[in-house]
């Protein structure tokens, strides 16, 4: 018999880095990578089993929460628009094939919205951007999965072209990261893709204004926080979901994470001027600093 997964604390409403008023609501937005076997011990902690992606859906369900469009979120910051009393937000990011494959029939049972962020210039191939991480064998969904996917409700979102450390970048590899994601996307997909998430979550002031021109409407960073309704819609925050987190542990977290501040933390920074140098003069620590980074 499936167990059920009650929340012992409904006042979520409350978080411990900003205090709320009435108007500020916490929207969860979760954070996939893998849902199936991992590839290898370094990446193992962002692959979730069949089983334990099954039973976050069901938590969801028993918890009372109810799964929105990324995209109603973003209405609901910029505009006011409606949002049910208990939203929450699932996405995926970099487009595995197991996303097609394993979690989305889950997702589809539950009638549960989702958006994919994809890494556009690995259609169809594998992950090979992973290979310093043992996961670079990982099939990659091809053109045609994303218009099935489109194409049964799935929202896209491009992911860049070759999942850079965008903060880290000259403005020109930027721009093309950003621009030509959306474009091949787009194409493949016939519709506009309107939400962008950064690689690693690692984004600068510059990144943000460069996806603001390329035409998204958002964009989802990391942060590890609870994301609201006064979230910057272009760095919006996700809990990312690991490979050890069980129903109840996902459960706590989601009622007990802080709400992200405005303010970037000095450890952001900092980690952006390491990464920066790394760039510059790559050797063989940067696998392992990507790996503690993600
Ligand atoms: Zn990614």
């Amino acid at each position: 018999m499936r167990k059920t997964w009650k929340s012992d604390n409904r006042m979520n409403a409350v978080g411990h880095g900003i205090s709320l008023t009435r108007s500020v609501q916490r929207i969860p937005i979760l954070l996939y990578h893998s849902v199936g076997t991992s590839p290898s011990a370094q990446f193992r902690d962002f692959c979730v089993s069949e089983s334990q992606f099954s039973d976050h859906l069901e938590m969801i369900s028993e918890s009372g929460y109810t799964v929105v469009p990324l995209s109603q979120v973003v209405e609901h910051i910029a505009e006011g628009g409606p949002l049910p009393p208990r939203p929450l937000v699932l996405t995926i990011d970099d487009g595995f094939r197991d996303s097609l494959d394993i979690a989305y029939p889950l997702l589809r049972a539950k009638e549960f919205p989702s958006i994919l962020y994809v890494v556009a210039g690995f259609l169809g191939l594998k992950s090979t951007w992973l290979t310093d991480e043992g996961a670079g064998n990982i099939p990659m969904v091809s053109p045609e999965d994303l218009c099935f996917l489109s194409a049964n409700g799935m929202e896209i979102g491009a992911h860049t072209l070759t999942h850079p450390w965008l903060d880290s970048l000259p403005s020109e590899e930027v721009r093309r990261e950003v621009q030509r994601s959306r474009l091949v996307l787009s194409d493949i997909v016939g519709e506009s893709i309107e939400s962008f998430a950064y690689p690693h979550g690692y984004h600068s002031h510059r990144t943000v204004q460069l996806v603001r021109s390329a035409g998204f409407h958002s964009a989802c960073a990391v942060r590890n926080l609870v994301s609201h309704s006064s979230d910057n819609p272009f760095a919006l925050s996700r809990v990312t979901v690991r490979s050890d987190m069980s129903p109840e542990m996902l459960d706590n977290i989601l009622n007990s994470a802080d709400l992200a501040p405005k303010r970037e933390k000095i450890r952001t920074l900092a980690g952006r001027q390491i990464r920066r140098v790394k760039y510059r003069f790559p050797n063989k620590q940067q696998a392992r600093v990507k790996n503690a980074e993600r």
